[in-house]
C-alpha cells in the first residue's frame, strides 16, 4: 500500500515552529506555501538544501490535485480535487462582485471573491435533499485538505495571497462534525504569516449541531455561523434533516443566542425553500416569530432538482411573496442567486457528473 505524507498545510505556524530549526524558518515556509503557492520544498529558495530534502522525505506540500473544472457563464468555477488516497470532494470559486471602473477606465475596485470549501469526503447527516448525502460518509477531511482548497482556488485563479478572499465552509460536508480540523484551518488560514484571512471574513455553514455551536462559539475563533434552517416546524425539519430530532428548531435557537456574534453583524439563517414544501407564507410567518430577538439574516435559496430526488424547485413568484412578508416585517431577506446554476452548483452535483461519466 502507498504510504500517505502528510501536507505541511496540516501544520500551524506554531507546530511548524517546534518541528523546523530555527524557528524563524516556519515564517519562511509559510511565505512559501501561502504566499507564493509553491508546489515543492526544492522551490523554497531561503530554505537550506538539507532541511529541504528532508522536509520532502516527511511531507507534501499541497495535497490535492485538481481532477475537474467547470466554468459557469458568471465566472463562478467548480472545482473537483482528488485526495491523496483517491477520494474526491468539490469546492467552488464565486465571483461575488465584478471589478468596477471609472469613466476614464481607472479601476475602483477589483472584483470580489469568495470560496466554498468542503469539510468531509460525503457527510453523516443524511438530508434528504442533499446530493452529497445519498453517497454516505466516507471520512473527515484534515485541516491540511481543508486549507489546501482555498490556497489551490486561489493558485489557479492567479488571485495574489493579499487580495481579499471571503470563506464559507458550505461545500460538502458538515463542518461542526469534524469540529477540530475546522478550528485548525481556521486558525492556519488567519496567521498573519500566511493567508491572512480574518475571521471575520469566514463562515461556518451547519445543519444545526446545536452543541456543536456552543462548542465552537467557546473556541472564540471569532467565525460567523450560517445556520441551515430550512423549516420552521419540527415535524418538516426532521423529514428534511433526520438529526432534527436529536437537535430541534428550539434547541439551535438558542444555540444562535448564546453564540459570540460581532455586535456589527448578522446570524445568516438559510433557508432552503422546496415547492410545496415550505414555500407558503404560513411558513414565512413562523419564520418571522422564530427568529425574534435575533440579529438575523435570511438567504433564501432555490432547491436545485438533480434526476432522482422527490423535490422540486419553487416558483419564483412563492419566492419573491415569501421574501416580501420577511422583509416588510423586518427581517433582512435575500435570494441566493443562482450563481454558476449552469454548472449545477449546488455541493454534490459536480462529483456525481463525473462519477456517472465513467
Ligand atoms: N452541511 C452544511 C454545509 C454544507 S451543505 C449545511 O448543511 O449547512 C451547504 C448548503 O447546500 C446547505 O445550505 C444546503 O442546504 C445546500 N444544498 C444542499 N443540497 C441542495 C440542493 N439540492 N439545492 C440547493 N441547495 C442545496
Ligand atoms: Fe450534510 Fe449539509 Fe448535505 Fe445535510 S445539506 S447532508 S448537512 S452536506
Amino acid at each position: 500500500m502507498k504510504v500517505m505524507k502528510p501536507s505541511i498545510m496540516d501544520y500551524t505556524r506554531e507546530e511548524l515552529e517546534a518541528v523546523v530549526k530555527p524557528k524563524f524558518r516556519a515564517k519562511q515556509i509559510f511565505g512559501w506555501v501561502y504566499h507564493h503557492y509553491v508546489e515543492s520544498f526544492e522551490e523554497m529558495k531561503n530554505i537550506p538544501k538539507k532541511l529541504q530534502e528532508n522536509l520532502s522525505q516527511k511531507f507534501v506540500v499541497n495535497p490535492l490535485k485538481i481532477v475537474n473544472k467547470e466554468i459557469s457563464s458568471d465566472g463562478t468555477i467548480k472545482y473537483l480535487f482528488e485526495l491523496s488516497d483517491g477520494k474526491t470532494v468539490e469546492s467552488v470559486w464565486i465571483k461575488m462582485k465584478d471589478a468596477l471602473y471609472d469613466e476614464k477606465g481607472k479601476l475602483l475596485h477589483e472584483a470580489k471573491y469568495s470560496v466554498c470549501v468542503s469539510t468531509q469526503v460525503g457527510c453523516k447527516v443524511g438530508c434528504s435533499f442533499c446530493l452529497t448525502a445519498k453517497g454516505g460518509f466516507t471520512r473527515d477531511l484534515t485541516a491540511g485538505e481543508i486549507v489546501a482548497q482555498v490556497v489551490s482556488l486561489k493558485k489557479d485563479n492567479d488571485h495574489a495571497h493579499n487580495r481579499i478572499t471571503n470563506i464559507v465552509y458550505m461545500g460538502m460536508g458538515e463542518p461542526l462534525d469534524n469540529l477540530d480540523n475546522l478550528a485548525k484551518a481556521i486558525k492556519i488560514l488567519k496567521d498573519q504569516d500566511g493567508l491572512a484571512i480574518s475571521a471575520k471574513r469566514q463562515t461556518v455553514s451547519t445543519s444545526g449541531l446545536s452543541t456543536k455551536i456552543d462548542k465552537l462559539g467557546k473556541m472564540d475563533l471569532g467565525v460567523h455561523i450560517a445556520i441551515s434552517l430550512h423549516a420552521v416546524d419540527d415535524e418538516l425539519r426532521t423529514e428534511l434533516i433526520p438529526m432534527n430530532k436529536a437537535h430541534n428548531i428550539n434547541s439551535i435557537i438558542e444555540a444562535v443566542k448564546r453564540y459570540p456574534i460581532d455586535t456589527r453583524k448578522r446570524v445568516m439563517f438559510e433557508y432552503l425553500v422546496i415547492k410545496n414544501k415550505n414555500d407558503d407564507v404560513s411558513s414565512a410567518k413562523k419564520l418571522v416569530k422564530l427568529l425574534a430577538g435575533i440579529k438575523a439574516k435570511v438567504n433564501l435559496i432555490y432547491f436545485n432538482p438533480y434526476p432522482g430526488t422527490q423535490y422540486e424547485r419553487p416558483d419564483k413568484e412563492d419566492m419573491l411573496k415569501f421574501q416580501d412578508y420577511l422583509t416588510s416585517h423586518g427581517v433582512l431577506c435575500t435570494i441566493r442567486d443562482s450563481k454558476g446554476i449552469d454548472i449545477s452548483a449546488a455541493c454534490g452535483q459536480l462529483k456525481e457528473k463525473v462519477q456517472t461519466k465513467g
